[in-house]
């Protein structure tokens, strides 16, 4: 790594157990007064919108709470004929990835249709006329990342379509463990998948710098340890709060590189198939390791020693494969499913979700290169 290019993005991080409680006095110093909130049902009922509507009062002139997974594109612009009607001046995202999501795809259409024009940014100084504010109860890690992914539905199949812009990166956000101690255990488990995930492909990734490492390393750190005690005693605040400081680091790792076969493989059997985010990590990243062995053992010997694994006298390659057959333990012993075939994707579509990927610039991002859609056929029907 004697060469990499590193972007630093313009936010303010709180991180604290009862953070919750300095979301007015933070919205009173960035001078937001028309604020719109997305979020989802779980959050309403376990009463996190009511308190949030409690200290904001009327700065909150309208809430769209029924976010749906994977942002599909009539939900943005559902979204966006209501913050249009409000004429707000900032975003609230409440919950996991798919609200965070509706709130980038809404800063941007808010945007292009206030000045008229399209305003992808070019340059990390770059600010939004709509800032989000984001508030995640998941370990998806999006917050931290100019990326979005929107779902598209044309000639018959639906596709998850990203786009990078510096100035969806949230400019606020608030991190409060407590706000996790409800997440359910298969969500916490395979959100957490996700947030190693992206430490993995942190890790190998092309665009890798030495900031990516640091914090993928770290951050493989924290979720490998914290992760199982979240899942086994959900209400443990303190491995609540290391986890949710693993899933920062690793999304700050995601947001300053590209990611390769494993995330691109996902966003299409999410956006295509329908498959949970989280669970199609869970099935796949194993799987996407085991392909990029021989490729990246090197890159990834210090995510398998912070796991506890000996690196002494052996090959990088043989510790790294110890790593994976861990993390396949740790995702049955959480039991999230691990074949697609048990969360309804059908055999028939093998063929065309391996066609889709090979066309996905990420998955064409991947360090081992990728020539054939026979090479992620074969590995989606070891996972399927
Ligand atoms: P999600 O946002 O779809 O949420 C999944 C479920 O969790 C929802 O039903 C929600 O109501 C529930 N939930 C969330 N918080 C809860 C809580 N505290 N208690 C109880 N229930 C709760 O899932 P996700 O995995 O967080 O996000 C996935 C989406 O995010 C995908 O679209 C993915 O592509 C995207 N994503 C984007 C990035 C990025 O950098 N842009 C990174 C990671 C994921």
């Amino acid at each position: 790594m004697n060469e990499f290019r590193y972007t630093g993005y313009a936010q303010e991080i709180i991180f604290a157990p009862g953070s919750i409680a300095r979301l007015g006095d933070a919205i009173e110093r960035h001078s937001w007064r028309r604020l719109m909130l997305c979020s989802t049902g779980s959050l309403r009922r376990d009463g996190t919108i009511a308190s949030i509507e409690k200290v904001l009062g009327d700065r909150l002139v309208t809430i769209f709470e029924h976010v749906q997974p994977h942002v599909p594109d009539i939900q943005v612009t559902e979204a966006l004929a209501i913050a249009d009607k409000h004429d707000i001046d900032a975003i609230i995202a409440l919950g996991g990835g798919s609200p965070i999501g509706l709130a980038k795809a809404l800063s941007l259409a808010l945007e292009e249709k206030r000045s008229g024009r399209s305003t992808r940014s070019t340059s990390p100084i770059d600010q939004p006329l709509v800032p989000i504010i984001a508030i995640p109860t998941t370990y998806a890690g999006s917050e931290m990342t100019p990326v979005n992914g929107v779902t598209h539905h044309s000639d018959g199949i639906s596709r998850k379509i990203t786009v990078s812009d510096s100035k969806i990166v949230p400019k606020l956000v608030i991190y409060d463990p407590s706000l996790t101690l409800n997440l359910p255990p298969t969500l916490t488990a395979s959100t957490g998948i996700n947030a190693l995930a992206h430490c993995i492909e942190a890790l190998y990734s092309i665009t890798r710098n030495p900031v990516s490492t640091a914090t993928a390393i770290s951050a493989t750190r924290s979720i490998t340890s914290a992760l199982p005690r979240c899942y086994s005693v959900p209400n443990d605040i303190e491995a609540r709060t290391e986890m949710l400081i693993g899933a920062y680091l690793a999304g700050t790792a995601l947001a300053n590189v590209s990611m390769a076969l494993h995330h691109g493989i996902c966003h299409v059997l999410g956006g295509t198939a329908g498959v949970p985010h989280g669970i199609a990590n869970s099935i796949i990243l194993p799987h996407a390791m085991r392909f990029n062995l021989d490729a990246t053992a090197s890159e990834l010997a210090p995510a398998a020693e912070v796991m506890g694994i000996s690196l002494a006298g052996r090959s990088p390659e043989d510790a790294v494969a110890e790593a994976i057959q861990r993390i396949h333990t740790l995702i049955a012993d959480m039991h999230l499913p691990q074949r697609l075939r048990d969360v309804g994707v059908q055999e028939a579509d093998l063929p065309q979700l391996a066609q889709l990927a090979f066309q996905n610039r990420t998955v064409q991002n991947n360090p081992k290169p990728i020539t054939d859609t026979a090479q992620l056929e074969t590995l989606l029907r070891a996972a399927w």
